[in-house]
């Protein structure tokens, strides 16, 4: 089990204000990223076929790379693809081909957000590369650790990878009437499994997410409680899969809320009920976007 924390581990971790340095690992380079990036069919990935893939759906991914909930076109999810954004996909597997860690996947039960607590490159993609980086060599935990991040303009970039289709950070695309399968990342320590993970770029400790950021993390919360069944509205008990423990937590939570970190930053943290609130609406249809 990951006892994995987010990327700005020092507020993660204690309660300190020490900030965690990158180092050389996040690379410099300028160069703008211009929109969501056409989602592409090649997930670029190298590894072997995910355990448990549920073969005869991959190929139904609508666009590939998109989340599209059952009737509810407006909230789909398109992510940023792994080979887009340059995953080094090697530090992932193992000589042999083997997954350096191998691939789990449980049911849905909650969504975790996080901030990075890290500065934001001009160059989008090169700051996910650097938290990939950071997790997955420094920390080697073989890949980074949340499952999805949203960068200051609202797009969204795959993260943990959940094997060679299309379809990120699920087993196959969520279907109704099937509980969806959710790949364990490492962003809330002891409570990984079933719990997805979604990073907003940048330090929120004194500064709310941008209008973009804030506007897609939304969305992306809403589309993720109606693909996978999930009342943002209430609480929920969570079941440790691998040891039974239960603890009651929000459906929509903090990553604060589960462990004693300061993440996603206390001037978000703290006005973070406006954010679940307006999920509730979104999921209920009052509005459009
Ligand atoms: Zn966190």
């Amino acid at each position: 089990m990951w006892t994995a924390e987010c990327a700005g581990v020092a507020h993660c971790v204690g309660m300190t204000t020490r900030r965690a340095v990158l180092g050389g690992i996040v690379a410099a380079a300028g160069g703008l990223v211009t929109g969501a990036a056409a989602a592409s069919a090649a997930a670029g990935a190298a590894g072997p076929a995910a355990t448990g893939k549920a073969g005869a759906a991959k190929g139904k991914a609508r666009n590939a790379g998109a989340l599209t909930p059952p009737g509810r076109s407006d909230l789909t999810i398109t992510a940023r693809k792994r080979a887009e954004w340059g995953a080094n996909e090697a530090v992932r597997v193992k000589p042999d081909g083997s997954e350096a860690w191998a691939l789990r996947f449980s049911p849905v039960q909650g969504l975790v957000v996080h901030h990075s607590a890290l500065p934001v490159e001009a160059d989008r993609n090169a700051t996910v590369r650097g938290i990939h980086e950071l997790h997955a060599v420094r920390r080697q935990w073989a890949d980074i650790g949340y499952h999805l991040v949203i960068d200051p303009e609202g797009v969204v970039y795959e993260g943990r990878y959940s094997g060679r289709d299309a379809v990120p950070i699920f087993d196959a695309h969520p279907v109704q009437g099937r509980k969806p399968l959710v790949v364990t990342g490492g962003h809330v320590s002891g409570h990984n499994m079933g719990n997805i993970g979604i990073c907003l770029l940048g330090d929120m400790t004194a500064a709310q997410p941008g209008a973009g950021a804030r506007s897609s993390l939304v969305r992306t919360l809403a589309g993720l409680s109606v693909l996978c069944g999930l009342d943002p509205a209430v609480d929920f008990e969570y079941v440790n899969p691998d040891n039974g423990a239960r603890v009651t937590k929000p459906t929509i939570s903090r990553h604060r809320d589960w462990v004693g970190t300061a993440c996603p930053g206390e001037a978000f943290a703290t006005q973070f009920d406006t954010v679940r609130a307006e999920v509730v609406r979104l999921v209920k249809g009052q509005r459009a976007r």
